[in-house]
């Protein structure tokens, strides 16, 4: 037989697919070793054959098989066709994402310890073996009747227990036979037991569930505002799934991958629930996607990855906070979630749900076009009211002489949340100490060398940190451009904000959290079960709190810097702005005691702040659609970018020169499909070594599929080896 394989090595710009030949009979999709050029390589086996056009002695046989069982499905072979060809990417780099990557080199395996019980071949019984002991061999003798009770038990345990030396010993003597055992690293270990029972379904929860039950191959989506019940919804979908018999991927953005999250999933679902997200040890990543592939796990919870999780006869997939832009990857190998969710819905003939309090424009457009049935749930449980929303504008402040980071409204909730024993959370749009250092005499910013961004300062190590490429830099002493010894740190950061409340309020505990605190493994964890546990009472953090955490003793959530992500230049931000602050408000009075917040903002006026105040989302959507479309913008057009990343600027300017006359060519014989098209360099101008440039392009929507494809024939015809070229589809994030 000749298998065709494709080799998985990563230093190539094309995929390196030959021929193979072998006796034995291996599977598609089955990972093997081969020899590549005179070194032994893991590949996958992506077509069988009878005939080759090569000589038949040239062609070299397969070594081995990596695994007993097919790595890759037949469904994922066709999602990784179907994704080659969308989105422009190379095979091998659609595959490596359906597989675990610490199981690609052998960098992990089944892990198996030591486990010790008693021998039964030794023809004793435990009683006579107990007689036969010494009368001072204590540890023996309660080490031998905690097995008679017990059963078989890993050494480590009976070692910690009784001490390695009456283990020894009773294996010595024949008593104890030792068995190699395989164990599954069980994810989150620390995760506390929640206790919350099943809830009944209010009437609203019950209609949803029911109309998507009614018609389980259908696609939705749910509008249903923060604190709806719209995970009780989800789960009980998963819990018909089931019982039918069949699978279930269920996707949250990595941030709400919460231990309440988790605990409830598993506590609902117990052992059929696996759990993927970047928080996992490799051991415990390869674990999970074993138990999901050989069928002991039967529901998938994670973040964007698990869209890929190896399940067969998939029935539901829901997607949580979909309009969320990490369900869009942003790096190679590029690709929209939603785009995978629909290809496998309609291989395995199972329902999509999508869910959201605000639901990205484009789904909602969707809705209303009829692509998606559209599903609500208007009202917070038991009618529990939405939060009172005031704004505080801090020009005004600025004119009362009130410098300081805090309003005096927000003050003044502050107090009295305090006052009350409830507890509260600070959202702010930056992270670090202060973004930036910058000498008061001639305006210069510290600035990476490597990447084109200001450095920020951190005080617990008094250094400069690239947030982009992680490098650290000593704080200025002199500036390098006009030698003045004056410098201001820029704006303030979640560090500051402790401390200045610390200052305010002596005694209140206060948390952070920030991509800082949460570097480490389970960091967000701890911090987040801490706050739940009501171990402080206010919280700090960014982005990374604004979403999925349900907290209900948080009755105030201030909004620090509610116009910062307004000033971006791109189509979305009003969009991001509108979801981040109803999403953050939504934190807010989730139980019983009523929820304010505080929202502070230079430009009080701004539409998307009073909708955002008011939670008025479909007066959002009407305004932002009608925007986007006399704009034509997506839904009503689709934005391609060609980005280019080189450490020879020349070589990345001919580069995109020539894309760029090509592309111009397609645009003359289809003058109608193009509404932009133009070259220059991107925001970030430099990152990590390399110069970035891109090429814009705005295509006419029912055009745009032909387009894009010759737009891949151009990039594809022209290449040079020392720059890389991306074409990104709508792209969330244009720096
Ligand atoms: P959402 O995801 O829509 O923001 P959640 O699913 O977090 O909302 O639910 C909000 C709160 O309401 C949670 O504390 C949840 O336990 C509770 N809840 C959900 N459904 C019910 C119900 N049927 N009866 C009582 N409480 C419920
Ligand atoms: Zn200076
Ligand atoms: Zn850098």
């Amino acid at each position: 037989m000749i298998y065709s394989v494709i080799v998985d090595v990563s230093n190539s710009n094309v995929d390196k697919i030959f021929d193979y030949k072998s006796d034995i009979d291996y599977q598609l999709g089955q990972r093997v070793e081969e020899d590549f050029a005179h070194r032994v390589t893991e590949g996958f086996i992506v077509d069988k054959k009878s005939h080759t056009d090569y000589p038949l002695d040239k062609v070299k046989t397969i070594i081995c098989a990596k695994d007993e069982f097919s790595a890759i499905s037949l469904e994922m072979l066709q999602l990784a066709k179907y994704m080659q060809s969308k989105y422009h990417l190379r095979f091998i780099d659609v595959l490596r994402l359906f597989v675990p990557a610490e199981m690609r080199g052998n960098r992990v395996s089944i892990l198996t310890k030591k486990q010790a019980s008693i021998n039964h071949d030794s023809n004793l019984s435990v009683q006579q073996m107990l007689n036969s002991l010494k009368s001072n061999a204590q540890k023996q003798r309660q080490l031998l009747t905690f097995l008679s009770q017990n059963g078989a038990t890993l050494c480590e345990q009976l070692n910690a227990q009784f001490g390695n030396a009456a283990v020894n010993a009773l294996h010595t003597k024949g008593y104890l036979r030792f068995d190699m055992v395989t164990v599954q690293r069980t994810p989150y270990k620390t995760l506390a037991k929640s206790h919350r029972q099943p809830h009944v379904l209010s009437a609203a929860q019950q209609q949803v569930v029911d109309q998507v039950m009614a018609n389980p191959t259908a696609s939705f989506l749910l509008h249903g505002v923060t604190g709806s019940g719209k995970t009780e919804v989800y789960m009980n979908i998963i819990q018909q799934t089931v019982d039918a018999g069949k699978t279930c991927i269920m996707l949250v953005p990595e941030i709400s991958l919460t231990p309440n999250v988790l605990a409830q999933f598993r506590n609902r679902f117990g052992d059929v629930v696996a759990m993927i997200h970047s928080g996992l040890s490799a051991g415990e990543r390869y674990d999970e996607w074993l138990r999901l592939k050989n069928g002991d796990a039967k529901i998938v919870v994670g973040a964007r990855s698990a869209i890929f999780a190896p399940l067969t006869n998939v029935g539901a997939i829901i997607i949580d906070e979909e309009h969320d832009a990490s369900y869009v990857s942003d790096f190679n190998p590029r690709y929209n979630t939603v785009d995978v969710a629909q290809f496998r819905q309609q291989y395995n003939g199972s329902l999509l749900l999508l869910g959201s309090a605000t639901p990205s424009l484009e789904s909602f457009y969707k809705a209303q076009q009829g692509e998606y049935k559209l599903l609500r749930l208007p009202e917070r449980i038991n009618q529990r009211p939405l939060p009172t929303v005031e704004i505080a504008d801090m020009a005004h402040e600025v004119r009362q002489g009130n410098r300081t980071i805090f309003s005096q409204t927000l003050k003044d909730r502050l107090s009295q949340t305090i006052k009350s024993g409830n507890q509260a959370i600070l959202f702010l749009n930056r992270r670090g100490y202060s973004s930036f250092m910058m000498c008061t005499k001639c305006g210069y910013v510290a600035r990476c060398t490597d990447c084109d961004v200001a450095l920020t300062y951190h005080r617990e190590d008094n250094e400069l940190k690239c947030h982009y490429c992680k490098k650290r830099f000593h704080v200025l002493t002199h500036c390098p451009e006009c030698h003045s010894q004056s410098f201001r740190q820029g704006k303030i950061g979640t560090q500051q904000i402790v401390q200045l409340l610390e200052q305010l309020y002596p005694g209140v505990k206060v948390l952070r959290m920030d991509a800082d605190t949460t570097q480490n493994k389970e960091g967000h964890v701890k911090i987040l079960s801490a706050f739940a546990a009501q171990e402080a009472q206010i919280l700090v953090g960014t982005q990374m709190i604004a979403k999925g955490h349900d907290f209900p003793h948080v009755t105030l959530v201030g909004i620090l810097d509610g116009d910062q992500s307004l000033y971006y230049s791109d189509y979305l931000s009003a969009e991001r702005t509108f979801q981040l602050l109803t999403q953050v408000a939504g934190r807010s009075g989730r139980d019983k005691d009523a929820g304010r917040v505080v929202l502070q903002t230079y430009t009080p006026k701004h539409y998307c702040l009073q909708l955002a105040s008011r939670q008025d989302y479909l007066g959002f959507y009407r305004k932002e659609i009608a925007l986007r479309k006399a704009s034509k913008f997506p839904p009503f057009a689709a934005i391609v970018r060609v980005l280019y990343q080189g450490e020879n600027e020349q070589s990345c300017i001919d580069l995109v020169t020539k894309h760029f006359a090509e592309i111009d060519k397609i645009k003359q014989t289809n003058p109608d499909a193009f509404f932009y098209l133009d070259k220059m360099r991107c925001p970030l101008k430099r990152a990590e070594r390399k110069f970035r440039f891109q090429i814009m392009i705005k295509l006419e929507i029912d055009t745009a599929e032909d387009i894009i494809q010759q737009i891949y024939a151009t990039t594809d015809a022209h290449k040079h080896k020392d720059v890389q070229v991306f074409v990104e589809l709508n792209p969330q994030n244009l720096s």
